[in-house]
């Protein structure tokens, strides 16, 4: 997801602290306790491979469901089979309802407004392993926030097994208080987080029983989903996965400008205004859509009968292979003319340049949600973006979302507890190459500065945090701008090249998986071949901030001896600026690793015939708490 909190942070005093000692290199990187036990038994391993004994359990789900726009209301029916792949029997299935957050009374990470508190997501029915569940018996079924616990299974659910689940319900899709998620109008629905879902067993937790307030966002298993979606004639649906039945459900020309942008570098306007006056579907007064999605951890649909279409495809790979990159919106919109565009330029540089690994899905969907506040929310295939009034905020919001192909839904990240594993990459990944999109934007000066701001207050929590207890100011900061700050400081340790090999190793071994944060340091350590112990405990384990000074520079013949101190604990790269007395300047790089043998002090040869003015901190490209320490003015003698 990516919101915008106004945080009003500053640092009003620096304090120094002096804890060299504890980042030296005999420091290892902290396991929590119950994780050891993980890595233990053989599930992990120390060299960050998943371990011989890994599992993961998946669901198939088969889905029924019919759409009511003008009442937002969604009827569905679904048969489950869950596979447990773990070595335990299971007693109890929990599922997620997740619309239970506007189940009246109960929590939430924010205010709802009143018109859209219902009694809860209404369960008709249920069956489970083919007998009929009372859901109403509080012995057998507990059901809390937004979490649906069936106790006491009568057929437990043992090792290497399946059970088949059939659940009826009723979920109402909130108008006003729209999380990720909502009617748009009465005529337009994003509807996201509203089947019953079961819960991630894991090897680290067990179930999964972190309430859904808002803020938090997925932890899913990889799943298979084949689903039929009903909706009143002349609404287009766009789904997570790929259409069955596209050319019985629209007009012969609507499928034929489909088919055209599956293959086109040009702009198709699939579905234009006269389409939406004439009418664009076949059939009687209701139509069945039929999608089915393959190993994915999440579906979510669109529905409207007053969107326009525009797709274009993008090239993934060597060989040419191409996806659908597509953007619906309201007639006139102008913001989202180009979001197409912007779909694919994005997936293009994500399978090609960082993280170089070809996009993993058949299609990408862009939804024109949120007219008035901005934001977006990432959907496996689909994402639902706010408005933005300038182009570099369009073109980010698109890059952002669509990045989250690969953190959280290609690598199962828990974003319960690891948002910054997810929201960081997303926001790292956008602010390497948005230029290719929009060259005048530049999201990351803006991170580095809020890091500089930020980072040592009192709300600036490590992120080793679980996120679930890091909300507000705290999880704005720390799982965006302070995580991808954190990466691109990590690329600068360890070299461009060696970073992207680290980064795909990690994506090649843990996509389809649920990678923890030590799955990832470690992989990082076993690929560089380094222990990067003293730039995880800084970045991730410890308080703390960055801080640099330029504290002389000593002129000498041909040049200069400057000195830098760090100060603060966080290791950064020493970027300066060089300003000579004829104004002329010149840019001095030296990479974080100087700092990797716990060294407090670096000196730097610069060579010049050209009289000093003064040296100072570039503050575009490192982070830096205090800087009133940033500039030494070479004195004239
Ligand atoms: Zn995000």
């Amino acid at each position: 997801m990516l919101k915008y909190f106004s945080i009003s942070l500053r640092v009003i005093t620096a304090v120094v602290i002096a804890t060299t000692t504890l980042f030296s290199q005999d420091f290892k990187t902290f396991i929590p306790k119950n994780l050891v036990k993980i890595y233990e038994k053989g599930t992990r391993s120390y060299d960050g491979k998943p371990g011989p004994n890994y599992w993961i359990n998946h669901t198939d789900y088969k889905i029924q469901a019919e759409v009511f726009p003008k009442d937002h209301i969604v009827n569905g029916h679904a048969q489950i089979t869950y596979y447990n792949e773990s070595p335990d029997t299971l007693k109890q299935i929990v599922f997620r309802l997740y619309q239970d957050i506007m189940k009246k009374g109960n929590a939430r990470d924010f205010p709802a407004n009143e018109k859209d508190l219902t009694d809860g997501v209404k369960i008709d029915t249920l069956n489970i392993g083919g007998e009929s569940v009372p859901f109403k018996d509080q012995s057998r079924v507990y059901r809390s926030g937004t979490n649906f616990i069936i106790r006491n299974l009568s057929k437990p659910i043992a090792p290497k097994s399946n059970i088949n689940i059939e659940i009826s319900w009723s979920v109402t899709i909130p108008k006003e208080s729209r999380v990720r998620m909502g009617a748009y109008n009465d005529s337009t629905l994003c509807v996201s987080y509203w089947y019953p879902q079961v819960a991630v067993y894991d090897d680290v937790d067990g179930w999964d029983r972190i309430n859904y307030g808002g803020d938090v966002e997925f932890y899913n298993d990889i799943n298979n989903y084949d689903f039929e979606i009903t909706v009143p004639k002349n609404y287009l649906v766009w789904a997570t996965g790929v259409y069955q039945n596209l050319e019985k459900v629209v007009k012969p020309e609507i499928f034929s400008r489909y088919k055209e942008a599956l293959e086109s570098d040009g702009v198709v306007r699939i579905v234009g205004e006269d389409d939406l006056k004439n009418g664009t579907t076949l059939g009687g007064d209701k139509v069945t859509w039929k999608i089915k999605a393959e190993h994915v951890p999440d579906i979510s649909f669109a529905t409207s009968n007053g969107y326009i279409w525009d797709g274009i495809s993008a090239i993934v790979d060597e060989k040419g292979s191409r996806v659908l990159t597509d953007a619906v919106y309201p007639p006139k919109q102008k913001a989202f003319e180009n979001v197409a565009g912007y779909a694919k330029a994005t997936v293009e540089t994500l399978s090609k340049n960082l993280p170089g690994v070809p996009y993993p899905y058949p299609k990408m969907t862009v939804f024109s949600g949120d007219q008035t506040y901005g934001g977006g929310m990432e959907i496996p295939m689909m994402c639902n973006n706010g408005v933005y009034p300038t182009k570099e905020g369009q073109a980010g919001v698109t890059m952002h979302e669509i990045a989250h192909t690969y953190f959280p839904f290609f690598m199962g990240i828990n974003e319960r507890k690891y948002a910054w594993m997810d929201e960081g990459w997303a926001t790292f990944f956008t602010s390497a190459q948005l230029k290719e999109l929009e060259p005048a934007a530049d999201e990351y000066t803006d991170n580095i500065k809020s890091v500089g701001r930020q980072m040592g207050n009192e709300w600036d929590t490590p992120a080793i945090t679980p996120s679930v207890a890091a909300r507000g100011p705290m999880y704005g900061f720390t799982e965006y701008p302070k995580a991808s700050v954190s990466y691109f400081m990590l690329k600068d340790a360890i070299g461009d090249e060696l970073f992207k090999k680290c980064l795909q190793e990690y994506i090649n071994r843990w996509n389809g998986k649920h990678p923890l944060p030590w799955d990832f340091f470690f992989t990082f350590n076993d690929v560089s071949k380094q222990d990067l112990s003293w730039f995880w405990n800084p970045w991730y384990f410890d308080h703390g901030y960055p801080d640099l000074v330029v504290k002389d520079v000593k002129i000498k013949k041909g040049g200069a001896t400057i000195t830098v101190e760090k100060i603060g604990n966080v290791p950064v790269s020493i970027d300066l600026i060089a300003t000579y007395a004829d104004s002329t300047t010149e840019n001095i790089h030296k990479s974080v690793s100087v700092w990797k043998t716990g060294s407090i002090e670096e000196k730097i040869e610069l060579k010049t015939n050209k009289e000093i003015k003064n040296v100072a901190v570039n503050e575009k490209l490192v982070p830096d708490t205090d800087n009133k320490n940033n500039m030494f003015e070479v004195k004239k003698n």
